[in-house]
């Protein structure tokens, strides 16, 4: 990046080129195609001088980031600094995940999320709508999803009561999105540029699922939605057929909602002695001689891989997914380290990086004065260090790499200005790292540049962590 520090971008994610000319501008800017072909979808240039502000781009979104562009430097004291740039992102996954089903956020809520997403260049919204405490979409086959699953006696995880809005008038704690809202939020991330990820969790962290539909367990006995964190038991049985129908039909349900490439199917942290219980699940592993269960769980994600390719959709899931063998077409998100990333790229399937160790948005972001967190230690510096292609990729598999994103597992999340305030200024940080070039990271750098870009936050009504140690 070459600087003359007359008057320092205040950007983020810092651009490929951007250099700065003297003076400022106030001109209407003239958006124009034709944008130098490298630049691909995503790229844009814009040229600022005192007299004219001209925008070019190949494609929708690339006019979208400059326009993103223009409004972060423009934060600063509203008018424009005279400069050139020349940007494209370095990664096409750009994302964050928001779990709604320890708590729930409302569709506003959402909207405004995926408006600050958009504003730092991130375009993947991964939105896990599922698990054991909460079932959060509405299918129209099976109602008691939402008339029970979407429902918990209390708030849980020891927390305030009054922390949340979000209870029924007999008192139930939780929600759930109609068809409509969905549809709603999904247009309006598109006109965000952004994709929404549905993740339907399957066969384990199916509490809520097991709640209304106890059939579908091994035992036949119903799970519930009332329990804190963990791993539970709440597992669809792998022997019957009735989970396979019954997910099938509400994949269907979600495809249709969802216009996006990739459906997650969750996979992680499935106890399996249930499994070696059920007479059902022990017939199926002789009949597809299958050696163990973890051969059995590759059996249930192939199977469901299967359904999701028909439809002309690609699986997504957990690195617990490559446990007794990865399905065919499976991209792999490598949340327990990168070593999952890492097997998956060699074997030549996709993966997004999201190790624990960068990634977490859950855990503490400061040492001290800092609002309960599930754990752990990630701030501001550890998150801009992540790097998504580790050395252990073979250079000629490193295309597998889609990108990275960070997590809010949100069990102690219980609102929006919670949610917020763990996600930036992390999200920032996050997003320099998957836009920008690998070779102009600099912390001190983006730290001046951060200072700065707090305007637009505030702009945005953003509720930030402010002060960090
Ligand atoms: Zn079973």
């Amino acid at each position: 990046m070459k600087s003359k520090n007359t008057m320092p971008l205040p950007v983020i994610p810092q651009p490929v080129r951007a250099e700065e000319l003297p003076g400022q501008s106030n001109a209407e800017v003239i958006t124009a195609g034709n944008a130098d072909p490298a630049l691909g979808t995503e790229g844009y240039e814009l040229h600022i001088t005192p007299t004219s502000v001209t925008l070019h781009a190949n494609a929708p979104a690339g006019f979208f980031y400059g326009q993103q562009t223009l409004r972060q430097l423009r934060a600063a004291d509203g008018s424009l600094p005279c400069c050139r740039i020349w940007d494209k992102p370095r990664f096409g996954w750009r994302g964050l995940m928001v779990d709604v089903a320890r708590h729930f956020f409302t569709k506003d809520e959402i909207k405004h999320f995926l408006d600050v997403m958009a504003a730092h260049k991130l375009n993947v919204f991964h939105w896990h709508l599922v698990d054991d405490q909460g079932w959060r979409i509405e299918i129209k086959r099976y109602p008691k999803l939402t008339e029970l699953a979407a429902w918990r006696n209390s708030i849980g995880f020891g927390l305030d009561p009054g922390a949340s809005r979000n209870y029924r008038a007999d008192g139930r704690y939780g929600g759930f999105y109609t068809q409509a809202e969905i549809r709603e939020i999904v247009a309006h991330a598109a006109s965000q540029h952004i994709t929404i990820v549905p993740e339907i969790e399957m066969p384990g962290h199916s509490s809520a699922a097991l709640t209304a539909h106890g059939e579908l367990t091994c035992s036949g006995n119903p799970c519930t939605t009332n329990q804190d964190g963990g791993i539970f038991h709440g597992i669809f049985c792998a022997g019957k057929e009735a989970p396979f129908e019954f997910l099938q039909n509400i994949l269907t349900e979600v495809i249709e909602l969802f216009p996006g490439q990739y459906i997650h199917i969750g996979g992680d942290e499935v106890p399996k002695d249930n499994w070696k219980k059920c007479p059902h699940c022990q017939q199926r592993m002789r009949n597809e001689g299958l050696q163990n269960e973890e051969e059995l769980q590759s059996y249930f994600i192939r199977r469901v891989e299967k359904f999701i390719n028909a439809q002309g959709r690609r699986l997504i899931g957990w690195d617990e997914i490559l446990e007794g063998g990865l399905a065919p077409n499976a991209t792999v998100m490598s949340w327990r380290g990168v070593a999952g990333g890492i097997a998956a790229a060699t074997a030549g399937h996709d993966v997004v990086m999201t190790p624990f160790t960068h990634c977490y948005f859950d855990f503490y972001q400061g040492k001290v004065g800092q609002p309960k967190a599930i754990g752990g230690y990630i701030p501001l510096e550890k998150v801009y260090e992540f790097e998504p292609v580790v050395p252990e990729i073979p250079a000629e598999k490193t295309h597998h790499v889609l990108g990275g994103g960070a997590n809010l597992w949100t069990e102690y999340m219980p609102n929006y200005g919670h949610l917020q305030y763990m996600t930036y200024p992390r999200a920032c940080a996050l997003a320099e790292v998957l836009w920008s070039p690998k070779e102009s990271r600099d912390f001190a750098g983006f730290q001046t540049r951060l200072a700065r870009h707090t305007k637009l936050l505030d702009a945005l009504g953003v509720k930030y962590a402010r002060t960090l140690d």
